[in-house]
């Protein structure tokens, strides 16, 4: 997998004329070489990888990335990088320019002061999942799936909402995540019109429908899921805004295809809930990819211009969110296929009514 991971980066190279590249995003070193450790330097040419770390990782970084050759550097990274760059032969490097600060910038160019520095975008050569990639996900689906069914067994009046985040991340990490994939969110009567309402020491009362909108870290991956759930019996309006979101939800992932835009996707979820009267209340984009980070390319939003491709995963969440009322969400994550996507999460969507 690493290897054909180096292909898609070697291509770039030859694109912007690069003969080599240094990275240091932690999530982009973890993508191309299999090192985990939280320090270290990825230095690649067509002909050789080096990774530079410290003593702490040398062992790591021998078992996670045995194509790479692993300098142990001292105390200044910036020296060791000099001399593999030199051994190397390299003259033209790219470098992270959504990541690398301005101070790292200058350490890079004062170090290597011959050399050209060309700046570049990696995270675009992690849009597309490979095989591991998406088994490691639909783990990280199923987890949360898994910790949702054991959380409703809990929930009832009286019970804070911090006690649902708190059950859902045990019920997690009891199933094999490493840690939350964000903080826990869980909204609860009128806090369920903040989108992002996190989990807070508010008693969930009768009557309230609770947003709760969670995930799993495995291996790296995460998840993200939500849904909106009753306690106690829904009313009328609590039913027909969960109608018209479930109905949106449906029609984007029947949107959702290879060739489309994120931009077309999300009008179609859009106009069910505008139609319904609700659209000044559906304030965020419709979804988002999902993969070493939490929110990555591509986004199903109105201004989402990439072109979904075979592999990509990306969440489906419309919402709506009425001040003093509440909201509903209902968020899956799907697979991008030619023919249309793979539904990951498995929880049902009907309204559930509990107790
Ligand atoms: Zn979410
Ligand atoms: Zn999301």
């Amino acid at each position: 997998m690493i290897q054909l991971r180096l292909v898609k980066l070697y291509d770039m190279m030859a694109a912007s004329r690069l003969d080599g590249i240094v990275i240091t995003k932690p999530k982009n070193r973890r993508y191309f070489s299999g090192f985990a450790g939280s320090s270290g330097m990825l230095v690649i040419s067509r002909h050789s990888q080096e990774l530079l770390t410290d003593f702490r990782y040398i062992e790591q970084a021998k078992q996670q990335a045995p194509l790479y050759e692993i300098v142990r550097h001292g105390t200044s990274i910036y020296d060791t990088l000099a001399e593999t760059v030199r051994q190397m032969g390299l003259e033209r490097i790219g470098f992270e320019s959504d990541f690398v600060t301005w101070q790292v910038y200058q350490q890079l160019t004062s170090c290597l002061p011959t050399i050209e520095f060309a700046p570049v975008q990696l995270d675009c050569l992690r849009m597309i999942k490979d095989r591991q990639e998406l088994d490691l996900l639909a783990t990280a689906v199923e987890i949360a799936d898994c910790a949702f069914d054991q959380a409703l067994n809990m929930i009832r009046p009286g019970i804070t909402e911090l006690d649902v985040a708190h059950e859902l991340e045990y019920q997690m990490r009891k199933l094999g995540a490493e840690k939350p994939a964000f903080d826990t969110i869980v909204a609860s009567g009128v806090r369920g019109a903040l989108p992002h309402g996190k989990a807070s020491d508010k008693v969930i009362e009768a009557g309230e429908l609770i947003t709760i909108d969670f995930g799993a870290v495995y291996q790296g991956y995460h998840s993200d899921m939500t849904r909106t759930v009753a306690v106690g019996k829904a009313t009328d309006k609590q039913r027909d805004i969960y109608a018209i979101v479930l109905a949106a939800q449906l029609a984007g992932i029947g949107a959702v295809k290879a060739g489309k835009t994120g931009k077309e996707i999300d009008h179609i979820a859009r106009q069910i809930i505008t139609a319904a009267g609700y659209g000044e209340y559906f304030g965020h984009g419709l979804g988002h990819g999902v993969g070493l980070f939490i929110h990555e390319d591509p986004r199903l939003s109105p201004s989402g211009d990439i072109e979904l491709a075979e592999g990509m995963v990306t969440s489906v969440e419309p919402g709506i969110y009425l001040p003093d009322w509440g909201g509903v969400r209902i968020e899956d994550l799907v697979v991008v296929t030619t023919a249309g996507c793979t539904v990951l999460t498995a929880s049902s969507k009907d309204l559930i009514e509990l107790g």
